[in-house]
């Protein structure tokens, strides 16, 4: 191959490799891409440090697509407004959230964010699902007021191996998943029927049918939420 040949090829090759800056009516999002795997990872709220940390590791030794909304911060901004990232996959949830977080908001500024929600979401959500028969794995935190109880009444079946520590669990949307999951040490529970659309990422896999796990654990809990991690690694097609 000539040597400008190779040159160019080398080009392409690296710009393919780059991922290009993704974003998501103007939240930005930061891409690793490792190898080539059906695995896809999403760290979805900026304040909730160690499931980054966890994650960030994590794609040093394992092939997949990851993504981590930028910012060290929960709530993120949408034109004058502000919402959960992880209630803006859905239409009716982003409403839900939008006005829910901004109670002195007009009409108008609602409209003008959901109109920049629903302009990107399509193009956002092709870009991070994983391939057909692919696993979305999502990585949260939580802390005092939030745990596996609150998702119980919700659940279509719960497995609670690790019941003296409800911040520790494991959400699958996918039935076969749940039934390996639980078959470890860990609190599981399966959400496939949707009750509420509330705009979270789990909500959009289960009414799409499509394989997602969320791994929570309570904040700072770094070695836990790590183990279970590789759990769900080492146990999922
Ligand atoms: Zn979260």
């Amino acid at each position: 191959m000539a040597a400008t040949q190779l040159l160019s090829s080398r080009r392409g090759f690296l710009l393919s490799a780059m991922p290009r800056p993704l974003s998501f009516a103007g939240i930005q999002f930061d891409q690793i891409r490792r190898g080539r795997s059906k695995r896809r990872y999403l760290h979805i709220h900026g304040n909730e440090s160690t499931a980054r940390d966890v994650l960030r590791e994590h794609a040093k030794s394992h092939a997949g697509r990851y993504f981590f909304v930028d910012g060290q911060k929960r709530m993120v901004p949408v034109g004058d407004l502000a919402i959960d990232p992880n209630r803006m996959f859905t239409s009716e949830g982003a409403r839900k959230s939008l006005a829910r977080n901004n109670r002195d908001a007009t009409p108008a500024q609602i409209d003008a964010s959901m109109a920049l929600l629903d302009r990107d979401r399509s193009a956002f959500v092709k870009a991070v699902l994983p391939p057909k028969g692919g696993l979305m794995v999502a990585m949260h935190n939580n802390s005092a007021g939030y745990s596996v109880e609150n998702e119980i009444p919700i659940s279509d079946k719960v497995s609670l191996a690790d019941k003296e520590h409800p911040h520790e669990f494991m959400l699958a949307t996918n039935e076969a998943d749940f039934a390996r999951l639980a078959r470890g040490k860990w609190n599981v529970v399966l959400q496939k029927t949707v009750l509420q659309d509330d705009g979270s990422f789990s909500v959009l896999s289960a009414s799409l049918g499509l394989r997602y796990c969320n791994i929570e654990a309570g904040t700072g809990n770094f070695n836990k939420q790590k183990e279970m991690l590789l759990f769900l690694e080492g146990i999922l097609p």
